[in-house]
């Protein structure tokens, strides 16, 4: 049994109490009450779910349709073309076959960077077939369809942020957008100051090659609203002085190795992130579309590197709130 704590420990032929759908006990020989249901899994590992911290679950309506692509043929296809298309039942039935994939291959919590919602139908039945997938999500909340300061202002969209905010079945909700334009006017801001109004963070697409660069990194820290907990997807190609914004503000980078290697985000910069002291995770990406495997590659437990500010919130044996 692998504890993942902070001392690595180790239990060979140990015992997981769980009562009431929560971990009680965690041991060797431990006693238990009559009539426990007992599984044996004897040669084999229990170990904490896995954390994935940027997730696109609506694509894997398409199953592993678009595994080999670059990047430019990914946004024709989903931010031009066919990802129009997608009704609001075809976000749910995406998110819970993206849900049982993930469960399947270890990943019990993930950010789902749900970007794609074009209507606040597309919101309500995104919001609510996460609450009821088995696992625990993160709802980050986007629309690749309309400018971000567009839809973060329109009250149907709030209140579905506002609900899924205050719902316990979900683990979070976060605002998701990227800053993807060089402009000095920066009207991004309207979506970070509508985050700020609601309590949410944001996670942002920060750092890919030819999509999101160093300008919407100054735009932000500028106008002073790079929070502590924000996510920063890639963050594969900025510069050094980029990185120290990340660093000095409290963000946290979240990867996906496979991804940035074949796709062309950028190279992993994982040296970058320990050289300033970045909180790191994982993810599977848009590979949430592919085969089940690709989430086996991609996604690691914590603790090989920093915990970003979402797995770090989360503890293996911390009931779900
Ligand atoms: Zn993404």
């Amino acid at each position: 049994m692998l504890t993942m704590d902070d001392a690595h420990t180790i239990v060979p032929g140990g015992d997981v109490l769980v009562v009431d759908g929560r971990i009680a006990e965690v041991g060797t020989a431990l006693t238990v009450p009559d009539g426990t249901h007992e599984i044996d899994a004897s040669g084999g590992i229990v170990m904490p779910g896995m954390v994935d911290t940027h997730r696109h679950m609506w694509q894997t309506a398409m199953r592993a349709y678009g595994a080999d692509w670059t990047l430019t043929q990914y946004f024709v296809w989903y931010y031009l073309q066919y990802g129009k298309l997608f009704r609001p039942e075809d976000y749910v039935a995406g998110n819970l076959i993206s849900a049982l994939d993930a469960i399947e291959s270890g990943t019990t919590t993930s950010v789902d960077w749900s970007h794609g919602l074009r209507t606040p139908e597309h919101g309500w039945a995104a919001y609510e077939a996460l609450a009821t997938s088995p696992g625990r999500y993160v709802f980050a909340y986007g629309n690749i369809h309309a400018a971000p300061w567009e839809w973060t202002a329109d009250p149907e969209v709030r209140k579905i942020l506002e609900a899924s905010r205050d719902d316990a079945r979900m683990y979070g909700t976060q605002i998701a957008f990227d800053v993807s334009d060089q402009d000095e006017n920066f009207p991004e801001l309207a979506a970070y100051r509508a985050a700020k109004e609601l309590g949410l963070r944001v996670t942002t697409h920060a750092g890919v090659w030819g999509a999101t660069n160093d300008w919407g990194i100054k735009n932000a820290y500028d106008a002073g609203v790079m929070e502590e907990g924000f996510t920063y997807v890639h963050a594969a190609s900025l510069s050094a002085e980029s990185y120290q914004k990340i660093a000095a503000t409290g963000g946290n980078v979240s990867l996906a190795t496979e991804s940035e290697d074949t796709c062309g985000q950028g190279y992993p910069p994982l040296h970058q992130l320990r050289k300033y002291g970045i909180p790191t995770s994982s993810r599977s990406t848009r590979a949430s579309g592919r085969a089940p495997t690709c989430s086996r590659r991609c996604v690691r437990p914590s603790t090989p590197i920093a915990p970003s500010s979402t797995t770090s919130r989360i503890n293996w044996s911390r009931p779900r709130r």
